[in-house]
């Protein structure tokens, strides 16, 4: 029998971490700001270093003639405000709706889109948009160069097709000049590296594998030539599928893995941004494979409860924005 004042959470929704939860804990402006101050400067709330004093001090919440709210240091008199260089700073937005976008953008699996922002937070199309962008690439753009793999690594490369206008003629090889190319490394049970490229070809193939592939490596792709770049790299060894001749699986011989981020992108490019500007593809996968990267990022350990992945990334997302932008 359910219980409607104490309501459980389905277990395959993918957040756990329902509406009325996030509102209990952060009810409004005030519960965030505090939440921030006690994020970046303060764990019991009261006990802060003070940057002119130099040591700890006690601090008291204090409000100016603006509603601006800091915390000021009771020996010195010096001010402290929480969002300042966050990417709260100065914005017109209320630190409540901020928050709440965190909230809905790691509640969903595949994503939000800024139309469905608009509707939620009830803002303007053009600050949804703002805020989403501001998020994706002040906290979610991986910084792509610290991935590493190693272990079993799959690559592969996908191409993305903008709508085609009439006057456009076909690309080389009958595609479309439009198609925009990404390539991909994941390793299996781990990450995912993805990056827009100018074009499919072996130069881009092996910067990436040099730039993120460790040389106890193994490498699994399918035949295309630009794979045969590879082969002068050090790593344990390089399988190749036959996808022309209708193999998929050859045992361990697969790129599955990569091929599941890779409808998982365009799924979601699709249902939820509809069409991306080449300008912000790079920063949309950086999403996806945020999304991705931290699918499960608490650890499975016996006997310990995990905490829910939605919930997880948004207490990931909190704890980035609560860091000062670089
Ligand atoms: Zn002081």
């Amino acid at each position: 029998m359910s219980n409607r004042k104490n309501p459980t959470r389905g277990t395959a929704s993918e957040s756990r971490f329902s509406v009325m939860e996030f509102m209990a804990e952060f009810p409004d402006d005030d519960a965030c700001l505090a939440h921030l101050w006690r994020t970046r400067y303060s764990p019991d709330g009261e006990h802060a270093l003070c940057p002119k004093c130099g040591v700890e001090r006690i601090f008291h919440k204090y409000s100016n003639g603006d509603g601006r709210q800091s915390w000021t240091c009771t020996h010195c008199g010096r001010h402290v405000h929480p969002t300042a260089g966050t990417i709260f700073h100065k914005s017109s937005t209320s630190l409540h709706l901020w928050y709440y976008a965190l909230f809905l953008i790691t509640s969903t699996r595949c994503g939000i889109s800024a139309k469905q922002l608009e509707r939620e937070l009830g803002v303007t199309y053009k600050t949804a948009w703002r805020m989403f962008n501001v998020i994706r690439n002040s906290l979610m753009s991986q910084d792509n160069l610290s991935v590493v793999l190693s272990g079993d690594v799959e690559m592969d490369e996908t191409y993305l097709t903008r709508k085609r206008r009439l006057s456009d003629g076909p690309g080389q090889h009958g595609r479309s000049l439009n198609e925009r190319v990404v390539m991909g490394a994941v390793q299996r049970q781990g990450q995912v590296v993805v990056k827009y490229v100018p074009a499919a070809n072996m130069i881009e193939a092996s910067r990436l594998a040099r730039v993120h592939l460790l040389p106890s490596t193994t490498i699994f792709t399918d035949e295309f030539r630009i794979y045969d770049s590879l082969e002068g790299l050090e790593v344990a060894a390089h399988y190749r599928i036959n996808h022309s001749a209708k193999v998929y699986v050859d045992g361990d011989v697969h790129t599955q893995t990569i091929e599941g981020f890779w409808s998982l992108v365009k799924g979601g490019l699709r249902g939820v941004y509809h069409s991306v500007s080449t300008k912000w593809l790079q920063s949309y996968l950086d999403e996806y494979a945020w999304r991705y990267n931290h699918r499960e990022f608490t650890p499975r350990v016996r006997g310990v409860k995990r905490v829910p992945v939605g919930e997880a990334k948004f207490r990931l997302l909190l704890a980035l924005a609560a860091r000062p932008v670089r």
